[in-house]
């Protein structure tokens, strides 16, 4: 029997209200049946959320600095469980052991990260217009928040949400991403570990169709994030909008990689590497298009197209395996779709495109969603496979002429999250910095590598102006409070009596 998981409703785990439940299998080999999971309704989400509800009326009112110390706990178990944590995730997601360690990292960063905040949280004061009055602005919470991940990073993305929020003072209901449930109950499970009370964040597995919108048309949750496809964000948003609901959306990305002609070649070939595959491509930071300078182009495709045959793929708990499989049969369609239309527009595929076959240690790579890393060159900025997301191991290769011509490039598509240009004139450096549109540049260094305390985020479609990590999100997770208080012990009417 595999094992059956629950959902988390204050304090409780308990099965879903329709006694249903959905599979968690191995993306690597899915015959391996990790456990089943609750298949939640919207009757669930009620539950949740009048338990968020009731949690919030105590939760806001614990110092701040006492609501940090839970999440430092949360921290260090974290730190203790590390392994054990990375491979749960391998083994439901897919990434190499290295990433998901990174991953867990991510969250641990972002626990002692928050924990500080605790003791920060600062406000803002001004001097009053008025004698004898004084003006305080200052950070309180919202209430219950909704919050819907994906599966790409099924520990950062929740910690970079729920540990600001509950350090402000927030408490939640929490829909994780379907393919990687797990991971979301162990997180839960060791937040109540370090001691956070009951209700403060409740579970409810199952399909983003009912859980999902359930969570955006409650009346009482009041501040959704998601974190997902354009598509899905799209419909989030509209949701929220009718009851003008905050909404913190995370969606697609096209992000490209430039290389000028003066760029140190080997450290810009590593980058695009791990950019573009790691990860199985499937990161909202991912590397899917790589700008060259024609002068570079011939040898930097040539150099990169020798090492990309070179990476392993395989199961992500093997150590000899660098690129993993993609999510799920759907996801690796939608790469095969992709693919086919980067032909038919006439790029030329000069690695990969194909499913793979054959074995890699004890695996056999066709009982998993496995894909070929896959590069096309003669790509053009009006071709789909260089405009739309694709969300798999496929580069798209374009040439430039100049440094302008290269941010045109990386500027015509609709999003605009991360970036990265590879050069040694910090005069080009500094315009790239100035000129490209997207939330993150990187100056000689991949497209993925973000930090904990550092706002994430992008402009364009990719979002809708806020940012997750670092003293940003708390401007999605607090309201501002403004205080007059006045001690002249006498009417004082601001701007008539003293204009
Ligand atoms: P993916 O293509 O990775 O499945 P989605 O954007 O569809 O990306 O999913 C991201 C998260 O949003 C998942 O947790 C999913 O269950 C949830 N979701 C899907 N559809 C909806 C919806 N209509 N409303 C709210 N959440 C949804």
């Amino acid at each position: 029997m595999p094992q059956q998981f629950q959902n988390l409703i204050h304090g409780l785990w308990c099965d879903s209200s329709s006694g249903q439940t959905f599979e968690n299998r191995n993306p690597a080999n899915w015959k391996e049946l990790l456990g089943t999971f609750p298949l939640s309704t919207k009757e669930d989400v009620d539950r949740a959320a009048a338990a968020a509800l009731t949690a919030y009326r105590s939760w806001r009112l614990v110092p701040a600095p006492e609501r940090g110390d839970i999440l430092r706990r949360t921290g260090e178990i974290m730190v203790r469980r590390k392994d054990e944590l990375a491979e749960i995730m391998t083994r439901e997601m897919g990434k190499p052991l290295t990433e998901t360690r990174g991953d867990v990292q991510e969250g641990i960063d972002t626990a002692f990260y928050c924990a500080t905040e605790g003791r920060r949280l600062f406000g803002i004061n001004t001097p009053s217009e008025l004698r004898n009055k004084l003006n305080l602005s200052f950070r309180v919470p919202i209430g219950v928040c909704g919050l819907i991940t994906p599966w790409n990073f099924p520990m950062a993305i929740p910690t970079w949400n729920l540990f600001p929020g509950l350090v402000a003072g927030n408490t939640f209901v929490f829909k994780p991403a379907e393919d990687t449930p797990q991971t979301a109950n162990v997180l839960v499970e060791i937040l109540m570990e370090a001691g956070l009370p009951a209700g403060c964040v409740n579970i409810v597995h199952g399909a983003g169709s009912t859980v999902g919108v359930a969570i955006t048309e409650h009346p009482d949750i009041l501040a959704v994030s998601f974190t997902g496809s354009t598509e899905t964000g799209r419909i989030v948003a509209q949701n929220c909008g009718k009851q003008t609901k905050h909404v913190c959306l995370e969606m697609g990305g096209k992000n490209a990689q430039i290389v000028m002609n003066d760029a140190d070649l080997e450290l810009a070939l590593e980058g695009v590497l791990w950019g573009a595959f790691g990860t199985t491509g499937q990161r909202c930071t991912a590397t899917s298009r790589l700008i060259l300078h024609e002068a570079i182009h011939d040898e930097m495709v040539e150099r990169l197209t020798k090492a990309a045959a070179k990476l392993r793929l395989g199961n992500g708990l093997h150590s000899t395996t660098d690129v993993g499989p993609v999510i799920n049969e759907k996801q690796r369609k939608n790469i095969e779709k992709y693919v086919k239309i980067g032909k038919d527009e006439g790029a030329k595929r000069v690695l990969g495109g194909e499913v793979a076959g054959g074995r890699a240690g004890s695996t056999d790579l066709r009982d998993g969603w496995f894909y070929q890393p896959t590069i096309f060159t003669g790509v053009t900025p009006t071709m789909r496979i260089a405009k739309e997301e694709i969300f798999g191991p496929v580069l798209s290769v374009l040439k430039c002429r100049s440094l302008e011509e290269a941010i045109e490039i990386n500027n015509s598509v609709i999003y605009g999250l991360s970036s990265s240009i590879y050069t040694r004139d910090v005069n080009a450096a500094m315009r790239a910095v100035r000129d490209i549109e997207a939330g993150i540049t990187y100056i000689n260094s991949a497209t993925i590598g973000a930090e904990a305390h550092m706002p994430f985020g992008g402009v364009k479609a990719t979002g809708n102006g806020h940012r997750e990590g670092g003293w940003a999100v708390f401007d999605f997770y607090t309201e501002w409070k403004s205080v007059y208080i006045d001690y002249s012990g006498k009417l004082q009417r601001a701007q008539i009596d003293n204009s």
